[in-house]
């Protein structure tokens, strides 16, 4: 077989050379634990850490001091949740989140539900989009927080984070965003966007699995939130453990590539994924987008076939790695719950494939891919007509 192309970015983003390099003396002489502060291999982990903290926090027009480390989003989301909630009284607290969020927001909110916390659900249009007045509707006088995700890693579609964040601002609520798959992809801003807490990860954006951060206003207002890790009191006492210091240099790389390089680079994977459809829909019909088109992520496609097996498209590529929205994630179950929540039809959920197009894609990949897909869902349909 020859190479594979890699379509599926919202999963994971190889390490851009640059971050790579910038890491490598972490993993070699310079090892020292960030914490140690009696000599100079700690001053120098301690130095690198405070540049990549700086360099984050520029990506997202807030203060050094704002960002605490941690595992990735998956943590993110779980300290931004429950510390919060916690910080509230689990008993006393009401949250708003919404139904196409992350499993890590999602799950999140059932285990708080399950300890005393009210949780509201809302659901979205067939767009994938927040309904805002519904969103408005549902803070009552007990709501502590509301999380809604900037991009959505399933169908790409953006939701109007700014107008969310003015109507938690307005009614004295702390917002949450989950802004993963943008960081690092637009320009984010936590003061424009009135984001009081915002879950970002490396491994999405060409740094190192394994390293994200929690960004937590410290003013105008600042943020109560419950550590959820006990341990030696690090990033402020915020998440004790010993710092990721390669990871954490890479992440900062990261970000100072991104900001330099995320305009035309936006620009271009607009272009990419747009003849990516294009060829689709020229060749083939009974294509489906799902989600909104108009507000969605530049890298992202998400489309459903009419009359093929989810099952056997993926078998029949196995020169191109995407993803399906068959694919039950580790909870099993009917295939994407995100697809299910904005009402597609099951028998469209089953042949969803995400294209995930990133820093390393070309031309000539979206094009020989289109063609693949073309040919292999004809062949598929003339083979067993439903
Ligand atoms: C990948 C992802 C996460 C989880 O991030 P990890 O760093 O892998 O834990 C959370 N939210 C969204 C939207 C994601 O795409």
């Amino acid at each position: 077989m020859t190479k594979i192309i890699y379509l599926d970015y919202h999963a994971t983003t190889p390490v851009d050379p640059r971050v790579l390099d910038a890491m490598l003396p972490f993993f070699g002489p310079k090892f020292g634990n960030a914490a140690s502060g009696t000599h100079s291999f700690g001053w120098e982990a301690e130095a690198a850490v405070e540049v990549a903290r700086k360099r984050i926090a520029d990506l997202a027009g807030a203060a050094a001091r704002e960002i605490v480390f941690t595992s990735g989003a998956t943590e993110s989301n779980n300290l931004a949740l429950k510390g919060v909630v916690t910080a509230a009284g689990v008993a006393r607290a009401h949250i708003v989140t919404v139904a196409t969020e992350h499993k890590a927001v999602l799950d999140t909110a059932s285990t708080l539900a399950e300890a005393g916390c009210r949780v509201t659900v809302l659901r979205t249009g067939a767009d994938g989009l927040v309904n805002l007045a519904q969103l408005r509707e549902a803070i009552g006088p007990q709501t502590v927080l509301v999380s809604v995700m900037y991009a959505n890693n399933e169908i790409g579609v953006l939701q109007p984070v700014r107008q969310i964040g003015a109507i938690c601002r307005e009614k004295n609520v702390l917002f949450h965003c989950d802004a993963v798959q943008a960081f690092g992809k637009f320009p984010v801003s936590v003061d424009a966007d009135h984001i009081d807490l915002m879950s970002v990860t490396a491994h999405k954006m060409y740094g190192p699995k394994g390293v994200g951060a929690l960004y937590v206003r410290r003013r105008n207002p600042r943020v109560s939130l419950t550590a959820q890790m006990d341990g030696g009191g690090h990033e402020g006492g915020m998440r004790s453990g010993t710092l990721n210091v390669p990871g954490i240099v890479g992440f900062g790389e990261a970000c100072v590539v991104a900001a330099r390089e995320m305009a035309q680079e936006y620009g271009r994977l607009g272009v990419l994924r747009d003849r990516l459809r294009q060829r689709l829909e020229e060749g083939l019909d009974g294509v489906h987008v799902n989600g909104s088109m108009e507000h969605r992520l530049a890298g992202n496609l998400n489309v459903s076939f009419e009359r093929v097996d989810g099952d056997a498209l993926l078998v029949a590529l196995p020169d191109l790695a995407v993803s399906a929205g068959s694919a039950c994630n580790s909870h099993g179950g009917a295939g994407s719950h995100v697809l299910h929540a904005i009402g597609v039809p099951a028998e469209l959920i089953q042949s969803a494939t995400r294209f995930g197009l990133g820093r390393f894609t070309t031309e000539e990949e979206v094009e020989y891919a289109a063609g693949r897909v073309v040919e292999v869902v004809r062949r598929l349909r003339a083979q067993s007509p439903v």
